[in-house]
């Protein structure tokens, strides 16, 4: 698998668009393609042949919906950011996450609407609030 090195924000309304550039590599054609959407994993998986998963039409602009259950099964919300790759002639997604604000930790960390924080920071800064329990007043 390849990364793309694109992130893209999913909008309000769950679409993703497809970068031009993949679109023309791949052989997505914006009205007409059924885009199959599957998951794998952590991976959401687009492609132009058919392979059971759900169906999607690409729209005028190259955006496809990603389905709410894959959505939810894959704890995304409305603007994520999905880190883009392929794998020969299909589009693979993932969650884009970012590392601990703090330290640049990528594994294990958490994040609550803008704040990512690796497990460690975390527990720092729940010590940080329990001794300091006048900043919650
Ligand atoms: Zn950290």
């Amino acid at each position: 698998m390849k990364a793309t090195g694109i992130v893209r924000r999913l909008d309000d309304l769950g679409r993703i668009v497809i970068p031009k550039e993949l679109r023309k590599k791949l052989n997505f054609v914006e009205r007409q393609t059924q885009v199959d959407i599957s998951k794998e994993g952590e991976y959401i998986i687009l492609s132009s042949k058919e392979k059971g998963g759900l169906s999607r039409v690409l729209d005028e602009l190259g955006r496809v919906v990603i389905p709410i259950e894959l959505r939810r099964t894959l704890n995304l919300e409305d603007r994520d950011s999905l880190e883009i790759f392929t794998e020969e002639e299909e589009i693979y997604l993932k969650k884009y996450s970012v590392g601990c604000m703090q330290c640049g930790e990528v594994n294990g960390v958490i994040t609550t609407g803008k704040v990512s924080l690796c497990r460690k920071c975390l527990k720092k800064m729940v010590a940080y609030v329990k001794s300091n329990t006048k900043i919650l007043d």
